[in-house]
């Protein structure tokens, strides 16, 4: 007699037929322009299926933008790590407005599980790793259970970790969309240019890639867009862009 199934292959043999329907879908339309990409994606392969996630950070405003032209009601999740710029969450709710998007999802932090590793909100001093977990990694694995796949805004020229990004690349039993992957910070400039789109604040002061306050620098002239996240610190990335996240989806979906 066969034995039965064990709930771990089950959850291989999905993770596996999910990276070959990435894979599939990334030699399909990865090589299309941003804005098809968003299209066939939220049209036809993830129809109601899909939601974007934004920091309103510096480059935000680009695939947003995208996406209100494709589909105002397309859910947008935000991460409210209670750690943001003033300057960010104005944006947010400008950006909002200048789109018409009508789905804004604000996830917070879980209230015990701050309680528990950051009752004095000052976890980031000690342990980033751990603060990004409570405050970014696993909202945003709740944010983006209902969903099978999400678009982000990130490029390859952004930092030499993300230089073979591909445009759909699987997470778990999930497959996140990067329909700007391939951008150069000169395709951005002239989509901001031609659309007129409000930039945050922060970029006139040298922010060039903004996230929490505590852990965000101005960039000096010439250096990575990114280097003035955690400077200092061998952390590069918050999580919510690698395997921490894979085990939390995995989890959330259990
Ligand atoms: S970026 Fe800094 S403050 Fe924000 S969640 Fe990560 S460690 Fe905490």
């Amino acid at each position: 007699m066969l034995a039965k199934p064990r709930p771990l292959d089950r959850i291989v043999d999905a993770e596996a037929g999910i990276a070959a329907e990435a894979a599939g879908l990334d030699a399909l339309l990865g090589h299309l322009k941003p804005i098809e990409i968003i299209e066939r994606a939220a049209r036809e392969s993830f129809r109601g299926e899909v939601a974007a996630v934004s920091s309103f950070g510096a480059d935000s405003a680009v695939l947003l933008h995208m996406i209100s032209e494709i589909d105002r009601s397309t859910p947008v999740i935000f991460l409210d790590t209670g750690k943001h710029f003033e300057e960010t969450l104005g944006y947010r709710d400008a950006l909002v407005a200048d789109f018409g998007l009508t789905d804004i999802r604000v996830i917070n932090p879980d209230e015990t599980a701050l309680e528990r590793v950051d009752p004095t909100g000052q976890l980031n001093e000690t342990d980033t790793d751990a603060c990004c977990n409570v405050r970014k990694v696993e909202p945003l694995a709740r944010g983006v259970e209902p969903f099978r796949a999400w678009f982000t805004g990130r490029k390859r020229f952004q930092a030499s970790t993300r230089a073979a990004l591909p445009v759909f690349e699987a997470v778990g039993s999930r497959i996140r969309i990067n329909p700007l992957a391939h951008w150069t910070t000169s395709d951005q400039a002239d989509y901001m240019r031609a659309h007129a789109l409000r930039e945050n604040p922060l970029v006139a002061y040298g922010y060039l890639s903004i996230g929490c306050f505590p852990c965000t620098q101005p960039v000096q002239p010439g250096e990575d867009a990114r280097s003035g996240r955690w400077a200092g610190h061998a952390k590069t990335e918050c999580g919510i862009h690698l395997s921490g996240l894979e085990k939390s989806l995995t989890d959330a979906s259990l």
